[in-house]
């Protein structure tokens, strides 16, 4: 990544989150300019739709860690794991991914993909869950939250 350096505090250390570059010292967002590695995401989102749309839900994951692995903020690829995950078949060794993968869409879901994000894990929540959070209450509070986005 490019040398970036905080105008407000000199700072170099920074994180991405929702697509802005926060300075991890003071808090100042800032907007990527020209050639940016957030054109990678865009780039690694755009091809994680595709795939998902196209049931090739291996790729989709693939892309969804990605893109999470650069911004663990991006709403849309928390849902996207999700359901990749759920496309794959409920486990008992994934269902914590899925529950998880949703919540955290949408916790990080900006305004303007709130609704969007909420349609999708509805969608895809409408699954009958019944038998596989047998003796976990906590994980079954969990399910039933996210059933009623
Ligand atoms: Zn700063």
């Amino acid at each position: 990544m490019r040398e970036l350096k905080c105008s407000n505090c000199s700072s170099n250390d920074f994180k991405i989150e929702h697509g802005l570059y926060v300075c991890q010292n003071c808090g100042s967002k800032f907007v990527p300019d020209g050639n940016d590695p957030l054109k990678e995401i865009q780039r690694l989102h755009d091809r994680m739709m595709e795939k998902f749309i196209k049931d090739d839900y291996e790729k989709a994951l693939d892309l969804s860690k990605e893109v999470l692995e650069i911004d663990n903020t991006d709403a849309y690829a928390h849902a996207i794991r999700g359901g990749c995950e759920l496309a794959f078949g409920i486990k008992n060794y994934n269902v914590r991914t899925i529950v998880e993968s949703f919540e955290n869409a949408l916790k990080y879901a900006q305004d303007d993909e709130a609704e969007d994000i909420r349609a999708f894990v509805s969608k895809q929540m409408n699954y009958s869950w019944e038998k596989l959070y047998e003796n976990d209450r906590y994980l079954e509070n969990r399910i039933i939250a996210l059933t009623k986005v």
